[in-house]
């Protein structure tokens, strides 16, 4: 079995462990990324934040090789589909993308999509933004409707981080006059109906797949919950994990928790591509 000596980045020894399953069971590794800043840059307008190129060829070969491959994003299942090129796609026949932290959800082996109905709360939240906004003097703020969810970014405003503060308050109580929560990230924060989370997308797949390991590749606090139940069921001996962050200098939540930092988009490739190289051959 070939040694995984990562000299740019040095892996824990718990992901090593993981490394080494992979190799040994590869159809029972599952493998989930989130979308935005792990397979895409993040970029100002998050409607046109397309796909790196090298990560997902990197993740087409390692589908070709292991059990299975989701997505667990944010964004709506639909959209993520398109920005990644996912469809019909060789090596991705196994793929399944869970959109809005697992509330939508779309299957590479059927081309189908499950998109419930929005809570209803949305809608309400939905009506009192703009004049909540203006009356911030954040009318220019960007605006990410996502149907189940809406974000509220302001990577294009003058000074994105006073922004973020001055919404912060006025965003919780509107979101919680609507029965909704609020979820905070790079430059964006989201209101979203309440209970669900990364963490039970990645429950639900291990439960649906039975996997003996599972990686999850993410870089923001909205993948924290994942990282999370990484752990815990890593530390019931239940599966072994791989915990990979890709790293940028917005966000530092996830590197306490990682077995691995690599460098965005790019860093995510190139390890998605040493464990397809490890793997080998398609067998
Ligand atoms: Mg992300």
């Amino acid at each position: 079995m070939p040694a995984n000596p990562f000299s740019q980045a040095p892996m824990t020894a718990e992901g090593r462990a993981a490394w080494d399953a992979i190799l040994a069971d590869p159809r029972r590794t599952l493998v989930c990324s989130d979308f935005d800043g792990v397979l895409s840059p993040i970029v100002p307008d998050p409607d046109s934040a397309w796909a790196s190129g090298p990560a997902v060829d990197a993740l087409t070969r390692l589908g070709e090789r292991i059990g299975k491959v989701a997505v667990v994003t944010g964004r709506v299942a639909r959209r993520a589909v398109t920005l990644g090129g996912f469809g019909g796609r060789a090596g991705l026949g196994t793929m399944s993308v869970l959109g809005v932290y697992g509330l939508e959800r779309w299957d590479a082996d059927t081309g189908e999509f499950a998109e419930p109905e929005a809570p209803p709360g949305v809608d309400g939240a939905r009506a009192e933004l703009p004049g909540l906004l203006a009356r911030l003097d954040l009318a220019h703020a960007r605006v990410e409707d996502k149907r189940l969810s809406i974000g509220i970014h302001t990577r294009e405003l003058d000074d994105p981080a006073a922004a973020l503060a001055r919404l912060q308050g006025p965003l919780t109580d509107l979101a919680a006059r609507h029965g909704l929560r609020v979820e905070p990230g790079r430059n964006v924060i989201e209101l979203r109906g309440p209970g669900h989370d990364k963490g039970d997308a990645v429950r639900a797949l291990v439960a649906e797949y039975d996997p003996a390991v599972v990686v999850f590749a993410g870089d923001d606090l909205g993948d924290v919950a994942a990282f999370a139940a990484v752990r815990d069921l890593r530390a019931s001996g239940r599966i072994k994990g791989l915990l990979i962050c890709s790293g940028s200098d917005e966000q530092d939540a996830l590197v306490a928790l990682a077995d691995v930092v690599v460098d965005g988009p790019d860093g995510v490739a190139a390890l998605f591509g040493r464990l397809a190289d490890d793997l080998g051959s398609v067998a």
